[in-house]
């Protein structure tokens, strides 16, 4: 589902992304963890062409990320090419980035009716599919500003999957939140993930990592200093990068 071959970026003389390779099957939870500034956020910027790759290359679903390949060249997609490619996948992040002028429903109803044309009727039942199932039917016209932190992440990823998403990308989703209000985030991740969607998650909750994911990513200095099942690597770190920042957060 994503496959990242050698990808290197950087920004100036910074070298974020030094040769990462990893892949995601359909269907696999990845969970990426690793100390401020190691490129985590960078590297899913890169998974839906918010940032363009230096060196090396994406894919998502065998579609290469932001190009198009013709014989051994490769041409950038367009930007209204790569907004094409990119609605097939969902990105939810730290900040709920709800528009503060819509209500829940409303925010989740714009895309689909705005960007895949769905009539408001559908898309609205949809919309309220979506919010029951993330445990939010009865707030479906409140406005973010009236919903707790948790509420708010809650309808950013409905929002997400209105989209029907192949892949969704979270960059710490639950790192803006108050303590007591990331159970109710991680319950409806989890739930994503029992679905069958395929997720890559940045995250520092650990607890999730061992439980949910099918592999863990270890990322410190723009590389992949470990990555394997989540219960190993978390019990039984190899490289002392990996044993320095693991000591730090578990
Ligand atoms: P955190 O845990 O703090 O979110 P991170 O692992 O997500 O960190 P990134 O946000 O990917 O790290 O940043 C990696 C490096 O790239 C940092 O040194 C950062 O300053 C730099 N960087 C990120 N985005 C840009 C940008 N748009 N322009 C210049 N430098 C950038
Ligand atoms: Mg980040």
């Amino acid at each position: 589902m994503v496959l990242a071959e050698r990808v290197s970026k950087s920004f100036g003389t910074n070298r974020v992304l030094r040769s990462i390779s990893l892949k995601v099957d359909p269907g696999e939870v990845l969970c990426i963890v690793g100390p401020s500034g190691s490129g985590k956020s960078t590297f899913l910027r890169c998974i839906n062409h918010l940032e363009r790759v230096d060196a090396g290359r994406l894919s998502v679903e065998g579609q290469l990320v932001g190009y198009r390949q013709k014989g051994d060249r490769l041409y950038e997609l367009r930007p209204i090419e790569a907004a094409h490619q990119r609605r097939d996948i969902g990105m939810v992040f730290q900040r709920f980035n709800l528009f503060p002028h819509l209500t829940a429903l409303e925010n989740i109803i714009l895309a689909p009716t705005r960007v895949k044309r769905s009539p408001k009727t559908e898309a609205t039942a949809r919309a309220m599919e979506l919010l029951a199932r993330v445990g939010l039917a009865s707030k479906a016209n409140e406005y973010p500003a009236h919903l707790s932190g948790g509420q708010q992440q809650r309808v950013a990823i409905a929002r997400a999957l209105a989209m029907d998403p192949k892949l969704m990308l979270f960059d710490e989703p639950t790192s803006a939140l108050d303590p007591e209000l990331v159970g109710e985030v991680l319950d409806v991740m989890k739930e994503l993930a029992r679905t069958g969607m395929t997720m890559v998650v940045v995250t520092h909750e650990m607890g999730f990592a061992r439980e949910v994911a099918d592999s863990l990513v270890f990322m410190d200095g723009g590389i992949v200093v470990e990555s394997g099942n989540p219960r190993d690597v978390l019990t039984n770190p190899q490289h002392e990068r990996t044993k320095a920042f693991l000591s730090k957060v578990l």
